[in-house]
């Protein structure tokens, strides 16, 4: 007789760990085995699991009001939006539910810009090795191979350049080029940094041709790097930016900030969403934000993301055969390696600790933004014994 099909679409490759509950750094399988997670819900479980203050305000605003259509004021929204602008670059937020949907808004909201400015800009330009969601419009935006085979006709109107080529990208970069949209740390695609040199050049060509300036920092924003955003860094500025994963803590938000002049395309009527911005994940929201931008915090992050690459680098050095290079800022590191990747992620798991494999024959570290000095320090004698074991 045929097995029957997964009651569960089967478009994810599962391990075989069931999770009961989440601890801070830790999960906790159904058996009582404890695993230290470097994947936070690969990036969002930014303050690790069950954090007393996001437990208490999603609870407090459960009681309250879970969801009120956007034909409505939301006071929860409200309050997120204005901390965001506090924080950021942007004028204006909209809510989303995940990274994908935010990829979306921008890809709309550069396109109105241009159509109000009665310019033709047809292509926004991406790179390859990008990801910026699963949509008919996030693969086109990538353009890989591996995402958009079988989904075709894919949307037009980008361009894929190629990673670090200046030159090509100064070939393509003309006054037909409507936005330039990248990530300044590309996470799936094998956790590589836009040197800040590099995305200061991209900001001076766009202001040359005109072209917007749109960041990916689903993964990398948030305060993985050591600032709530890791474009700061680089001392720039973008027009649009595409936020979620590490904003909700594990409650599912997103959002697209721009600058008044780009959101201003966007009047009533030109998007919109039934749970966008809803108030439970907002209230959430609004307490991570709180949380991660007390005195303090991002300093710890940088503090703790560099004790972990001293540990990481160490381990490279002694494993040359399995390591091949570290790569990456703050909480947000990989391993590039000699074995396949898929190996060293297994070793791990087998030592009871999560890492996230990325394209490039990378191996993702993503620890909870929380994680104490101890932990990493734990976490690197579970990665060493796992590498030995490879070696
Ligand atoms: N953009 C980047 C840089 C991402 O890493 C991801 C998810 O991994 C996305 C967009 C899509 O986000 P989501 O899975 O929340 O739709």
């Amino acid at each position: 007789m045929n097995a029957p099909f997964p009651t569960i679409l089967p478009t994810y490759n599962r391990a075989p760990l069931r999770f009961a509950r989440g601890e801070g750094s830790w999960l906790v399988e159904e058996d009582g085995t404890h695993y230290l997670d470097f994947t936070s819900g690969i990036a969002v479980n930014a303050l690790g699991h069950a954090h007393p203050e996001l437990v208490a305000t999603l609870t407090e605003q459960a009681h309250a009001l879970w969801h009120v259509s956007n034909l409505y004021q939301i006071p929860a929204q409200e309050n997120l939006a204005t901390a965001l602008v506090e924080h950021s670059f942007a004028d204006t937020a909209f809510f989303t539910n995940s990274g994908t949907e935010a990829a979306e808004l921008a890809i709309k909201m550069v396109r109105k810009f241009w159509h109000d400015a009665g310019e033709a800009r047809p292509t926004i330009l991406t790179f390859e090795g990008a990801f910026h969601g699963r949509s008919t419009g996030a693969i086109a935006a990538a353009g890989s191979e591996k995402m958009t085979k079988g989904f075709g006709p894919l949307m037009p109107g980008f361009k894929t350049l190629p990673w670090g080529d200046h030159d090509a990208l100064r070939t393509a970069l003309d006054d037909t080029v409507a936005a330039v949209m990248i990530e300044p740390i590309q996470g799936e695609g094998g956790i590589r940094p836009l040197p800040d040199a590099c995305l200061k050049g991209l900001r001076d060509l766009c202001d040359e041709t005109g072209a917007l300036m749109v960041l990916d920092e689903v993964q990398c924003g948030m305060g993985r790097t050591g600032r709530l955003f890791a474009h700061e860094w680089a001392g720039i500025s973008p027009d649009i930016m595409m936020v979620a994963k590490g904003i909700g803590g594990g409650f599912p938000l997103g959002a697209v900030l721009a600058t008044a002049r780009v959101g201003a395309a966007m009047g009533a009527g030109t998007h919109g969403s039934t749970y966008g911005g809803n108030p439970l994940a907002c209230a959430v929201g609004t307490k991570v934000v709180e949380i991660m931008t007390a005195p303090g915090f991002m300093d710890a992050v940088s503090r703790k993301g560099a004790a972990l690459r001293q540990s990481l680098e160490g381990l490279c050095a002694t494993h040359p055969d399995v390591i091949e290079e570290i790569r990456g800022m703050g909480l947000m590191m990989g391993l590039k390696c000699h074995v396949p990747n898929t190996d060293l992620v297994q070793a791990a798991r087998d030592a009871q600790l999560l890492v996230v494999p990325a394209a490039d024959n990378v191996v993702r570290l993503l620890p909870p933004l929380t994680i104490t000095e101890d932990e990493i320090a734990e976490a690197c004698q579970r990665l060493e014994r796992a590498i030995r074991r490879l070696g």
